[in-house]
């Protein structure tokens, strides 16, 4: 039996990094895709630590044609696509009052339509293999936060689209999951590009409660964030249990944190919840 075939985008560094290694480990013929080759060095030198070997190409989920020229040219390469990993991913800091609809729809743009035309790329490749369909959402996906109405609309949007998709591939053979980190520690906030003291002096009105978010926030970060190997073993389990839930979260915390949502039908425990973080 040839190995089965895994395509996995953003894996120049965090949790996209830790899983193209991960699944190579585990056997899996790994594309490990990056939108910037250029960028591939943390990537070869975490494969030669390892000890495995990736196939790197190049796809940018905002590019439509890169999107179909890497899914077509793993099929022609490999014969077959048994699984995709949307994992490519960033995150934003901001409020509507405070920055353009354009920013919202940049954040949408990586996120959310990113993660729409991998998937629809990779689609007839993974009926034809009855194959998995991975996608790295957030707790995000789950609870709004606050000063990230964009950044989590896009997540919220990526998982109604999944949890309707979910029922619909089932009947076709495709399994579709979900994995929901907490807070993991990649370049994730670096890739932000906030400095929290131009953000809290440029936020106006805003400025108590966004001061009092990013000391939040940055302690979650500083005091309790899973490695993305940690997290990289959940995207594992969803690419291969026999039958993998639709929604996975990658720690205790995280399962602990979304099902205060998921058993709130009011909504007043989870507002309440976030509210306080607020001061
Ligand atoms: P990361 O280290 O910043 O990695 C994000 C990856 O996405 C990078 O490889 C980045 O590539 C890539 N990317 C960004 N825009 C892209 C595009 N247009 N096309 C292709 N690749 C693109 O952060 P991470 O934490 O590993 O993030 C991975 C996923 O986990 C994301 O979906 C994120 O939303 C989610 N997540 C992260 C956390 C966390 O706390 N870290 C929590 C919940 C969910 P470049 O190097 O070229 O920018």
């Amino acid at each position: 039996m040839p190995s089965p075939v895994v395509l996995i985008t953003g894996t120049s560094s965090g949790i996209g990094l830790a899983t193209a290694i991960a699944a190579a480990r585990a056997g899996w013929t790994t594309v490990a895709t990056l939108r910037d080759t250029g960028r591939a060095g943390a990537l070869r030198e975490a494969a030669d630590r390892a000890g495995v070997t990736l196939d790197i190409r190049q796809l940018d989920v905002t590019d439509p044609d890169s999107v179909t020229a890497a899914v077509e040219g793993v099929v022609a390469d490999h014969g077959r696509l048994d699984a995709l990993v949307n994992n490519a991913g960033a995150g934003h800091v901001g409020t509507i009052e405070n920055e353009s609809v354009d920013d919202v729809r940049q954040v949408m743009e990586v996120n959310f339509f990113g993660v729409a035309q991998t998937t629809k790329a990779a689609l007839p490749h993974l009926r034809a293999s009855g194959g998995r369909l991975i996608t790295v959402s957030s707790v995000g996906g789950v609870i709004g936060q606050p000063f990230n109405e964009a950044y989590c609309a896009a997540k919220f949007a990526v998982e109604g689209f999944m949890e309707s998709l979910a029922p619909v591939a089932a009947k076709l053979g495709v399994t579709v999951s979900v994995v929901e980190p907490g807070a993991v520690a990649t370049e994730f906030v670096n890739n932000i590009g906030v400095d929290p003291a131009d953000a809290i002096a440029a936020a106006g009105a805003y400025e108590e409660t966004l001061k009092n978010y990013l000391t939040h926030i940055l302690g979650q970060f500083a005091g309790g964030a899973q490695t993305p190997e940690e997290a990289a073993v959940t995207v594992l389990e969803a690419l291969t249990a026999e039958r993998p839930p639709f929604r996975l979260q990658t720690s205790d915390w995280a399962r602990a944190f979304t099902g205060t949502k998921l058993a709130d039908n009011d909504g007043s425990a989870t507002v309440g919840m976030t509210g306080s973080w607020l001061g």
